[in-house]
């Protein structure tokens, strides 16, 4: 089943780029009876670009018309060149004497109909000439270089020709720098869904779910290799290691690199393959001189990225810097002036060896090392910092069970939230040095949480950690008394925060009678304590099956009744850690 915006499967491409130069139109007119999009300004006393292709690939190639970039675009049906006669009459409408520069993929109808319309044009005495963007590394190997592909490499070399066109080259000279920028220029890309066309019986490829392929081409032309699904990094890595093989990159050249996606390839996913890309090219020295990613060069719908890399000289930086704007893309600096001042700020290094990551065994290591001399009844740093690096690992391994009692009335997040809080107060904890304040380590977590969660939770159990030691001398051992009086300070401090009372279906009916019984219970020593607060945090959860939802993002369709709280869950399962490694001390 096609699930496509459109009216018919006739006029789609005709009606895109009518509807496209209607949006834009302050910059674009479209010329009538034929699919050519011309820029109002177009340049004078210049050579003039011409770029084009099939459409189904935008916003490639009529959202890079602009200033400092293409004048005109042809555009063909879908994934198909366009006519002669459409390219003749696009160039002819930005034609000013100085000759037209043809800029669009290799591909074999596009060389076709681009050709007969030069001879078209050569015949009214039009000089032309093209430059054929041929930077797929995966299409051919390099010694039929002419046999490549161009996919979204394209918007490099157009706006290597703008700038040219606009620096006033003549045609030779403006195909000359082109060209020179061609041969530094490699791109290589993955796949991994695929598009319809519309009016098509089928999708124009098939890829089982759980599979990619490497090198795949715009029109699904077959790839390189065909594997299961690999991490971000590890696809990027191999991209890169087929890139660098394929051009003449070292350590010490400049680089400008392009994350493309290819239609439904998120930003999200576009940003973690730069990530991946940048320490690569930091690795081997090679520096980037200007980076970019978008999805610019698409096949509708189509799953999966290319990496493009133009390795740029001093001619080349020239050209790159020249400014250009367009609806899609621009490059080159405003202007700064006297009113606008600004001042340009320096990079600050991630902290070296900084341990930023999750590992339960360095917290299990940690509370093993001190095992002989933790105390049931009493708290020193130690001993809270190991209780809590205890309780994290217990709050992130809840996380399956915590997500589906959140999914059921709430927004799902809960489990995922509390996860990457708890982690982070786990890591946080291993940094901190044993010192005299066994206070410190529930700042400490309450903080970590606070500042890393996000959501309605982040703020009511990081301040429900937070609020215990606040306005607490240090003290070197906490005693059940002083834990009890911690819990009544953090349920002041969410009901201050928050506002719900018991009733309200939040993590305060189960954390109330859990202090509560803490508080009935203070005589019975630590271990017995905590496990009454457990067990009345339980019966809060309990509870809160009974009763409507008034806070947080529960759902506000329906009843939440029959359905438990997940604050309140988690309220529990931090009070059954607590004891429970109160439990296994001694
Ligand atoms: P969000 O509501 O932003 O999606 P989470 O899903 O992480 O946040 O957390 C939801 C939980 O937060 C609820 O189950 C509830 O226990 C708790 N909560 C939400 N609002 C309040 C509040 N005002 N006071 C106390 N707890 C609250
Ligand atoms: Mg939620």
């Amino acid at each position: 089943m096609m699930k496509k915006f459109i009216n018919g499967c006739d006029d789609v491409a005709t009606e895109a780029l009518e509807g496209f130069a209607a949006c834009y139109s302050k910059v674009y007119r479209k010329l009538p009876g034929v699919n050519g999009l011309v820029l109002r300004k177009h340049r004078q006393n210049k050579v003039a670009l011409v770029i084009g292709g099939g459409s189904g690939h935008e916003p490639m190639f009529d959202g890079f018309v602009g200033a400092g970039l293409g004048d005109a675009a042809a555009c063909g049906n879908f994934l198909a060149s366009p006519n002669p006669g459409n390219i003749y009459t696009t160039a002819k409408a930005v034609n000013v004497g100085q000759g037209i520069f043809f800029v669009y993929g290799n591909y074999a109808g596009d060389n076709l109909n681009f050709d007969m319309a030069e001879e078209m044009l050569n015949a009214e005495g039009i000089p032309t000439a093209h430059l054929r963007v041929w930077d797929d590394c995966a299409s051919a190997p390099q010694e039929r270089l002419t046999d490549r592909r161009g996919i979204a490499g394209d918007l490099f070399m157009i706006k290597i020709a703008g700038a040219a066109c606009d620096a006033g080259l003549s045609l030779d000279e403006v195909r000359r720098v082109t060209e020179h920028a061609r041969e530094n220029l490699r791109s290589i890309g993955v796949a991994t869904t695929s598009a319809h066309i519309p009016g098509a019986q089928d999708p124009i490829f098939t890829l089982p779910d759980d599979e990619m392929e490497y090198g795949m081409g715009l029109h699904g032309e077959k790839g390189i290799k065909r594997t299961k699904m690999v991490s971000a990094d590890e696809i990027t890595a191999f991209l890169y290691e087929q890139l660098k093989a394929d051009m003449p990159i070292e350590k010490g050249s400049d680089v400008c690199v392009l994350i493309n996606g290819l239609g439904s390839t998120t930003l999200m996913e576009m940003s973690i393959v730069y990530r991946k890309l940048a320490k690569l090219l930091a690795d081997d020295g090679i520096s980037v001189y200007d980076a970019d990613m978008n999805s610019y060069c698409t096949t509708l719908e189509m799953g999966g990225f290319s990496i493009s890399i133009m390795k740029v000289d001093d001619e080349l930086k020239k050209y790159f810097d020249m400014p250009c704007s367009c609806p899609y893309y621009a490059r080159g600096s405003v202007v700064e002036s006297d009113e606008m001042p600004v001042e340009e700020e320096e990079d600050i290094e991630e902290p070296e060896g900084e341990n930023r990551f999750y590992d339960p065994e360095q917290g299990r290591d940690y509370i093993a090392a001190h095992k002989a001399e933790l105390k049931r009844e009493t708290m020193d740093a130690v001993g809270a910092k190991a209780m809590l690096l205890s309780v994290a690992e217990t709050v992130v391994d809840a996380e399956p069970m915590l997500t589906k009692v959140d999914s059921a009335i709430g927004d799902g997040d809960h489990g995922i939230g509390m996860k990457g809080g708890l982690k982070k107060a786990h890591v946080e904890l291993l940094k901190l040095a044993d010192g005299n304040d066994a206070y410190l380590p529930f700042t400490i977590a309450g903080n970590a949480m606070l500042m890393s969660m996000g959501g309605a939770s982040g703020v009511i159990f990081g301040s429900m950690f937070m609020a215990g030691p606040k306005g607490e001398e240090p003290k070197a051992e906490l005693g059940a008394s002083d834990i009890a009086r911690m819990m009544r300070k953090a349920l002041n401090a969410v009901q201050e925060r928050g506002h719900a009372q018991v009733g309200d279906k939040t993590m305060v009916d189960a954390l109330q009678p859990a202090v509560e019984a803490l508080e009935a219970n203070v005589d019975k020593g630590m271990l017995a304590m905590l496990r009454a607060g457990e067990e009345a945090a339980a019966k809060g959860v309990e509870y809160t099956k009974q009763v409507e939802a008034r806070f947080g993002r529960a759902k506000t369709q329906g009843t939440t009744i029959g359905f438990q709280d997940a604050g309140a869950t988690s309220v529990w399962v931090i009070f059954k850690a607590m004891a429970d490694f109160v439990e296994q001390i001694g």
